[in-house]
């Protein structure tokens, strides 16, 4: 039997679910897509035509930036791959994430991955890589390890590189670019039909045309097609935004430029090898974005930003750069 006041009680219970239920429906899920395009000197995608960057520009914004930590100072980065990928992963310079080159040998895992600092502030959080390169996953995420927290990602593909019989290497790396078409596709796919809320995308092709033939027809050919790929990506973000209660969040750039003129190697300090560039659907950018004040490090605490969620004050207050978006 239920008594009057407890039936008034179940009744308010009833009536509170009613009026809230829709609002808690309405929240938008919040999604972030940030995409590594290899080796690619400002200038040359500036000169070349990027439909898909454009568009994506066009409601957020585009500026060139900064990598390689402090020039002659403690903080001071190669811009070397790996290096640079983990500058974005981790929001540090390499003293402290103790990466310095593409072998990888030792990170410094006591600072968090933005996939680590997602996956301890929401635990069910799907988490995505779709990459031409496996030691993105297995060694700068540090997949699996006791020191990350055994840090287990939910969407994998990649290692593809390895696959010596499906892609042969050659020469000119034509096994790089159809990996990184099959990434792409596979990327667009996965985040249509199962929108991951944090997903790494890395093409390689690039930096591969840029290492073998530098300033050139090869490199702007495949800048156009890195720029397919990410349209395909896009097209799956608008996709999601149309028919979900889904905000999404892509953030594109490279990983360091490369030495001019001849725009073939990378690695040092010249003003051209520490360039990059980004692009993003962010409306809500900060002046420091285009400031030319913006780097590498800025990238992870805008995601942040973005998404939300509770970072560790050890964490946050160990970060080098700063969040390129407004509140
Ligand atoms: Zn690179």
């Amino acid at each position: 039997m239920i008594y009057p006041f407890e039936f008034m009680l179940h009744r308010a219970f009833f009536l509170f679910l009613i009026f809230h239920l829709p609002l808690i429906g309405l929240s938008q899920d919040k999604k972030v897509v940030f995409i590594i395009l290899d080796g690619i000197p400002a200038s040359e995608l500036e000169s070349v035509s990027t439909p898909n960057l454009d568009e994506i520009a066009k409601i957020g914004g585009y500026t060139r930036a900064f990598t390689g930590g402090e020039k002659g100072g403690e903080s001071e980065t190669p811009t070397i791959s790996a290096v640079g990928y983990n500058s974005l992963l981790t929001g540090t310079w390499a003293n402290k994430h103790n990466v310095w080159d593409n072998d990888i040998a030792s990170p410094n895992y006591t600072y968090w991955s933005i996939f680590r600092l997602m996956r301890e502030a929401r635990p069910k959080s799907k988490l995505a890589i779709y990459s031409t390169w496996e030691d993105n996953r297995t060694k700068l995420l540090g997949e699996g390890m006791a020191e990350t927290g055994n840090l287990k990602l939910d969407v994998v593909f990649d290692a593809f590189e390895k696959d010596t019989v499906s892609f042969p290497h050659d020469f000119d790396k034509e096994y790089i670019k159809k990996i990184d078409g099959l990434v792409s596709y596979e990327a667009a796919y996965s985040i249509k039909t199962h929108a991951p809320d944090l997903s790494w995308v890395y093409l390689e092709f690039t930096d591969a045309v840029g290492h073998r033939y530098g300033k050139s027809p090869q490199l702007t050919s495949a800048i156009k097609l890195a720029d397919e790929q990410v349209g395909r990506i896009w097209e799956a973000i608008k996709f999601r935004e149309e028919k979900f209660e889904e905000e999404w969040l892509i953030w594109i750039t490279t990983d360091h430029g490369r030495k001019a003129p001849e725009f073939k190697e990378h690695g040092g300090q010249s003003d051209s090898e520490r360039e990059i560039w980004m692009v993003t659907n962010a409306q809500n950018l900060n002046n420091r974005f285009n400031s030319r004040d913006a780097s590498m490090v800025d990238i992870l605490p805008s995601l942040i930003d973005f998404l939300e969620i509770p970072v560790p004050e050890i964490q946050r207050k160990n970060w080098d750069g700063s969040t390129l978006l407004n509140k």
